[in-house]
Parts: C-alpha cells; structure tokens; sequence
C-alpha cells in the first residue's frame, strides 16, 4: 500500500493492482460519555491520550473508492447535508479533487444504515449524486433505511446477509452489533488484503489500544466488542490494512498487536 498523492480531501494509494482513494467528508464532533466501558457505562476518565475539541472528540468521517480501472467500487458515501451541522458533505469535492468522475460510479457499497454512511446517495439539492448508479449492497439488516429522501434510490439496493463476492476483489462480510445490517468490504489486491470496516472503532487514539471499549451508539456492545476483537485479530496478520471511516483522515493503516491490544501506523500523513 503506497501513497500515490494526497490533497486537502484525499489521499491516492496503489495497492497492488489496484488503486485505493481514500476520501474525507468531513468530521463530527461527539461528547466524550460515548465512550463505554464492559458494563455500558461511561468511562471514569478518559485518557490524556484522546484530544478533546472543545469538549468533544472529533471524529473524522472517510470514505473510500477502489479501482482496478475497469470495474470501481465505492465504500460508503458521506453525509451529504442530511447532518444538523455542516461539518460533513465534502466527499463531491474529494472525489473531484482526486480525479473520480462520480457521473461514471455504478457500484457503491455502504457499511450501514447511519447518516455519515449512506446519506451521500442524495446531494444536497436533491439529486442523485451517482446518476450511472446501479447496484447498493448493504447489510440486509440495514436497508429499511432506504425510506423517505433516500426512496429513489431502493430499486437498486442489493441486500447482504451472508458472506458474498461482490467482484474480482471486493467481499463483503457482515459484522453485525454496531447496527444489526454492519457490513465489512474486503478488499483484495496482489498487494493484500484492505478491510473497509464501518464503524469497528470510532477513536482510534483509544480502541486500538482499549478494544473492550465501546461506543453508546453500538446497537448491541457485546456483538460490535467481539466483532471489533475479531477484525482486529485478522488485522494484525501481515499484508493487511485497514480502511476506518473514523480512523484519523486519510484513514488507511496497518495494525500490530501491542501489549493487551493493537497499535495503527497510518501509512499516509494527515488531511483535512
Ligand atoms: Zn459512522
């Protein structure tokens, strides 16, 4: 996984190959009682480790685009403007900044149901925001969400509910317990193996470290605490890499097993 080129949106890796693009929407700002320990509850004290913006922890918000220049697929799609603040939406200008054309994406696969995820379906005034779109897979647990402003787009929903080839190089693999549809996409190149996994984990200055720490918008925190433990154990094995639509942008990383948890080398420098 080598980093190709970056700018203030995205960052261009060549993965084998394949191309990896790596994509910010944004950010999103969330209180620090999140973060809950075994029994559900917030944590006592959260460690000098974790940056806090004005009280909050920022959570940046990727998505990622994969290509092998002939098929592409797109992971996640962003919160467009369905978010009260106007900290997301930015993945048009991304993809624009890192040379995709969106007119010509047919292919989008979203980790879950959550606005961050699957609202960038829809651009702000309205419209669809991938006009060749064709195929949506989603964890099958997931797709009522397909409701409302995002109806248009429902006939193209492709439901997941077991372990499915999606291309040449992309599977996907569901992971439920951060919503009962969460879906992982695999990604594999002569490279290796790249894990676009959701929301595993939501701070990554803590849960790589603390994998027994959860998130209160974790449905059900036992089933996304042994899902986390899992992908987490793939992870560390050689060639891998992760893809974490909350890991700090660009969100691409590696990960080695560190004392009772897991160290991230992110393999490009900040953006954003
Ligand atoms: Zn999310």
């Amino acid at each position: 996984m080598l980093l190709v080129s970056s700018g203030r949106l995205h960052a261009t890796f060549a993965f084998g190959d394949l191309q990896v693009v790596a994509l910010r929407d944004g950010y999103i700002d969330m209180p620090p009682t999140r973060l809950r320990d075994e029994c559900g509850c917030p944590l006592d004290e959260v460690p000098a480790a974790v940056p806090i913006v004005g009280g909050n922890l920022r959570l940046s918000v990727n998505a990622f685009f994969a290509t092998d220049g002939t098929r592409s697929l797109l992971i996640d799609t962003g919160a467009s403007d369905a978010w009260h603040d106007p900290t997301m939406g930015l993945i048009y200008d991304a993809l624009d900044e890192a040379g995709v054309d969106r007119a010509e994406i047919t292919d989008v696969a979203v980790t879950h149901r959550h606005e961050d995820h699957v609202s960038g379906l829809i651009a702000p005034d309205g419209s669809e925001a991938f006009a060749k779109l064709e195929r949506v897979w989603m964890g099958a647990g997931d797709t009522s969400v397909f409701t409302g402003r995002l109806e248009p787009i429902r006939d193209r929903v492709v439901p997941v509910s077991g372990q499915v080839a999606i291309n040449d190089w992309a599977t996907a693999i569901p992971t439920p317990g951060h919503t009962p549809g969460h879906t992982v996409y695999e990604v594999t190149s002569s490279a290796g193996r790249l894990l676009a996994w959701g929301d595993t984990v939501h701070v990554p200055t803590l849960q790589f470290e603390q994998p027994t720490v959860s998130w209160e918008l974790d449905g059900d925190q036992s089933q996304a605490r042994a899902a986390r433990a899992r992908l987490l154990e793939q992870l560390a094995q050689p060639d891998h890499f992760v893809a974490g639509a909350h890991l700090d942008s660009p969100g691409i990383a590696r990960v080695t097993p560190s004392g009772d948890g897991y160290a991230l080398e992110y393999l490009a420098p900040p953006i954003g």
